[in-house]
C-alpha cells in the first residue's frame, strides 16, 4: 500500500477534520441565492489513495456545484482531446496575479491561464468549437459530463439547473470577459459566444460530492488512471500540465502563498469545494462553504496547512 498504515493515517485526518470544524471564519458566497443558502456548518473531507483506499468524514455525500473546480477538469479534457499545443496557442500558463474574474488578458492578449474565468471560458470555446464540432450543445453537455464521470470512476454526477439559471443571470462580468476576448480575436473561428458562455455556466453548475471528487483528485494523483476502475482517462502529459497549473494558479490570488505554504496542486471553487492532489499518493476533496476574502474555503485551507504540518507532502519536504 502507498500509505502502509492507513488506520493510523485516518486518525490524523480525523483530528485535522475536528480541529477545522470549530473554525467559523469566512462568509458563504452570496452572488446567487442558491449558494447564499448553503449552510456554513457543512464540512466534509474525503480521501482516495492511488491504490484505492478510501476514507470519508463529515458531510461527504451532500451535493455541491463544481464551480471553479470544473476548470482543471475541462482543461484536462481539452488537453486530452486537442493536445497541449492547440490549447496553449489560445491560453497562457502564467498566474495572473489578479482576481479570478478580472477583466484582463496577458501581454499577448490571451487569457493568462485556464484556471481563471477568462481561460476557462476559452477552454469551453475550444471544447465546443474544435473537439467534435458537429455535436450540438446538448450532445456536448452529455459528452463532458460522461468524461467528468470517468475521472470519478463512473460515479454519477448531477446538474443543478437553478444554479445554472442564476449563474447565467448574474454573469455580467463573465459576459464582459467573453466579449472582451471576442474583441481581441481570442476564439477559434466559428465560435458561437452565447453557446460557449452557456457551456461554461453548465460546467460550473455540475454537481458532485466530496466522495466523488476525491476520486477525480486521485485519478490526477495516479497519472490519469482512475484507481477505482483502472481506466486510463488521461495521458501522463495531460496530467502533468493540469497539476502544474493547479500548483501555480489553482487557489485564486492566494496561489503563490498556497504553493509556498502547502506545496501541493489544488483547485478551489466558490461553492467551498477544494480538490487537492498529492501526486503518486492520493486525492483529497474538502468541502465547506464559508470563504475567506480571496474566495478559498476557510476550513479547506486550514485542513491543508494542518496536513502539511503533520506529513511531508509538500513538494519540497523531502530534499
Ligand atoms: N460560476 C463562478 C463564476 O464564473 C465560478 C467562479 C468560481 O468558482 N470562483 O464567477
Amino acid at each position: 500500500f502507498v500509505i502502509p498504515d492507513f488506520q493510523d493515517f485516518i486518525k490524523d485526518i480525523e483530528e485535522i477534520y475536528w480541529t477545522a470544524k470549530s473554525n467559523t471564519d469566512g462568509k458563504v458566497a452570496s452572488y446567487i441565492p442558491q449558494l447564499a443558502r448553503a449552510s456554513p456548518e457543512n464540512w466534509g473531507v474525503s480521501v482516495c489513495t492511488i491504490d484505492g483506499q478510501r476514507f470519508s468524514i463529515g458531510d461527504v455525500t451532500v451535493p455541491f456545484t463544481l464551480q471553479s473546480c470544473s476548470k482543471p477538469l475541462t482543461y484536462a479534457m481539452a488537453l486530452e482531446t486537442l493536445g497541449s499545443d492547440v490549447v496553449h496557442k489560445y491560453i497562457g500558463t502564467e498566474p495572473s496575479g489578479r482576481n479570478f474574474n478580472e477583466l484582463v488578458l496577458d501581454y499577448n492578449m490571451k487569457p493568462h491561464n485556464p484556471m481563471i474565468n477568462a481561460g476557462a471560458i476559452l477552454v469551453c470555446a475550444l471544447l465546443k468549437t474544435l473537439d467534435k464540432p458537429e455535436m450540438t450543445l446538448a450532445e456536448k453537455f452529455d459528452y463532458v459530463m460522461s468524461f467528468f464521470s470517468r475521472l470519478a470512476g463512473h460515479e454519477l454526477l448531477s446538474f443543478n439547473n437553478a444554479v445554472f439559471l442564476s449563474e447565467r443571470e448574474a454573469a455580467d462580468r463573465n459576459y464582459a470577459l467573453g466579449f472582451y476576448m471576442r474583441e481581441h480575436k481570442c476564439y477559434p473561428e466559428k465560435t458561437n459566444l452565447r453557446e460557449c458562455m452557456d457551456f461554461y455556466f453548465q460546467c460550473c453548475s455540475m454537481e458532485a460530492n466530496c466522495d466523488i471528487m476525491s476520486i477525480m483528485a486521485a485519478t490526477l494523483a495516479n497519472g490519469g488512471i482512475c484507481p477505482i476502475t483502472d481506466e486510463k482517462v488521461l495521458r501522463p502529459d495531460s496530467v502533468r500540465n493540469v497539476l502544474s497549473l493547479m500548483h501555480s494558479c489553482g487557489m485564486y490570488d492566494y496561489s503563490g502563498q498556497f504553493a509556498f505554504k502547502v506545496g501541493l496542486p489544488a483547485k478551489s471553487g466558490v461553492s467551498g469545494a477544494m480538490l487537492i492532489v498529492v501526486p503518486n499518493v492520493m486525492g483529497i476533496c474538502t468541502w465547506s462553504p464559508p470563504l475567506d476574502p480571496l474566495g478559498n474555503s476557510c476550513r479547506g485551507l486550514q485542513f491543508c496547512e494542518d496536513l502539511i504540518m503533520r506529513f511531508n507532502f509538500h513538494k519540497y519536504d523531502n530534499i
